[in-house]
This record gives C-alpha cells, structure tokens and sequence, in this order.
C-alpha cells in the first residue's frame, strides 16, 4: 500500500532527527500499527506458552542495517547490486578479491551496530520463559550481541568465516587485523554497507587487495554466511524442525519469508496447524498461512507487547 505524500514527508522528518547525520534510514515508510492490530498480537503472544520466532532483515533495519527488498529503502532498490552467489566465490579468485576487499572496507561499521528495542524485547522474552526458541536469518550477530541464547542463525553469521579447505572457524575480527597487515597502504572510497556488510566500491580499486588464505591449510576463506545459491546445513533445518515441533505458536518479525530456507518452517507449521502471527511492513509470502497479520516497525511493535 502507498502512503499518502504528506504523510511519507512526515515520517521523513521525524525520521531526520532521529537519525545521525549523515546516515540514510533503511525503515520503510510504514504508519504506526493501530491499537487494535496492537491488542490482537497481545493475545496471541499471551496464548503461547512455547512462542517459536523467525526474524528477518525487517528487525535490523532499525538498527541502521539496509534489508535487500523494501520498497525504495532496500538495497535492490537504492542500487543494482546484487549479493555474491556461492558458486561466484568459490570458483573465482577474482570473484572473492572483490568480495573480501569491500567486506574489508565496510567491517568497521557494519560490526559496530547495535541491537535495537526489538531485539530488546524478543530477549526479554526469552528470560522470562514466553519464547522457546529464535530462528533469525539475519547473518549481523545483533540478536546475539542482545543476550540471545535460544538462537539459530540459519544463514550463520559475518562475524565468524570459515575454511573451505579444512573446516576451521575463526573470528572475523582475526581476519581484519591480517587483511590491515597484508595491505598497509590500500585505500578505497566507499558509500553504502549492504545488509551482509558488504560495501559498493570500483573495480579497479580492488586490483590491489591482497586476501589472505587459511593459516592452517592454505585454503579458501570464506565468512560463515549462507550465501545465495548456497544450502542451509541439513542438520540446522532438522534442528530448527524439532524446535518448532516443541513450539505451540509461530511470530515472523521483520521478514517477507521470500527466501525458501526460512518460509520452510511457515509451511511446517501450517502442516501442524500451528497458530501463526506476521509482523512486517509490506506483504509477505506466508500472508495466507497466519491468522494475524500486524504492519509496522518492530522495535515498536514488539517492545509494547508484554510477553505474560
Ligand atoms: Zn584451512
């Protein structure tokens, strides 16, 4: 649905002030969800006893993280970048040079956001017993970083990468320090940190980067992140199955659910005609499946709701 001019104006300026200089707002226009959407997803969080939650890009945006999809705010529609496939980087040195040297470049910011009120909440909830388990597909640590312990990271997680050689995990935080030691004097304009961290910067600037390989066996070094094209690990969706098993009731937060490996466990859970609940602004691919559907921004949405 499209807002009235006056009232995307509105949210513009308020949003201004809100905002550090400087920094775009990556929430999309969205009026305040209305009081009796609010009382309705008070009942249904007061029902579950055993809350199973799916969070998406739509909780980080608050955060100042860039989703891929909202209309006019997302990163599909502020550029036409697209994110790196799994087969691109595993098959092109060329391919990952680009990749880890804007990774390099936007790391510094996209790992110093904070979690926001909706993360807030949700952990809330989990201390005092209403949510039984997380299942974000957001890959910025933030629910983490908010002391969530009930927490599966489907498409893992920027902060840590991998070894595509021999397995091993290490920090992301590691790897700046050997990326700084390997290219003291490369420099890069940038403009714009996508939602896996990912900034825009020219080729030819990336020529130079040099990326460092697996300490231990010489191997490929990739983040710990599912990328597009790539498969989420059987046993994760086997576990997050079971955890849904135990659950009595369903809330996406901040998530279209366009992406299968999360719009799975919706599916699931209209098999075993679970109660389901959908926060997000703009439509959803499970829409048909809940029995409430609430728009509107999740910090606020979620921190009026009392998990009792
Ligand atoms: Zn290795």
């Amino acid at each position: 649905m499209r807002l009235p001019r006056q009232i995307l104006t509105m949210h513009a300026v308020r949003r201004a002030s809100s905002v550090p200089a400087g920094m775009v707002s990556f929430v999309p226009a969205c009026s305040t969800a209305d009081a009796h959407s609010l009382e309705l997803l008070q009942d249904f969080v007061s029902r579950a006893r055993r809350l199973f939650v799916i969070t998406g890009a739509g909780l980080s945006t608050e955060s100042g993280i860039p989703d891929y999809r909202s209309e006019g705010v997302g990163l599909y529609a502020r550029t036409d970048r697209r994110p790196m496939q799994y087969s691109e980087f595993v098959r092109s040195a060329k391919a990952r040079q680009r990749y880890w040297a804007r990774n390099f470049v936007g790391w510094p910011q996209f790992s110093s956001h904070l979690p926001n009120s909706a993360h807030r909440a949700l952990q809330r909830w989990e201390e005092r017993g209403k949510l039984h388990w997380l299942v974000t597909q957001n890959v910025d640590s933030l629910h983490s970083k908010a002391g969530q312990k009930r927490l599966t990271e489907l498409h893992g997680c920027a902060h840590r990468v991998m070894c595509l050689g021999c397995g091993a995990v290490s920090e992301r935080e590691e790897l700046q320090a050997r990326f700084i030691a390997l290219n003291p004097e490369w420099r890069a304009q940038t403009s714009g940190v996508a939602p896996d961290g990912d900034v825009f910067i020219e080729d030819e600037q990336v020529l130079h980067f040099r990326v460092p390989s697996c300490e231990a066996c010489g191997g490929i070094l990739k983040p710990e992140v599912t990328f597009f094209g790539d498969n989420v690990n059987k046993a994760t969706v086997q576990f997050v199955r079971d955890r849904l098993a135990e659950s009595d009731a369903v809330l996406v937060a901040g998530s279209s659910l366009q992406v299968y490996s999360g719009y799975r466990f919706l599916l699931a859970a209209g098999d075993r005609k679970m109660s389901v609940a959908i926060l997000n602004i703009g439509p959803t691919r499970a829409d048909h499946l809940a029995e409430l559907k609430v728009s509107g921004r999740c910090g606020e949405v979620l921190s009026a709701i009392h998990s009792v």
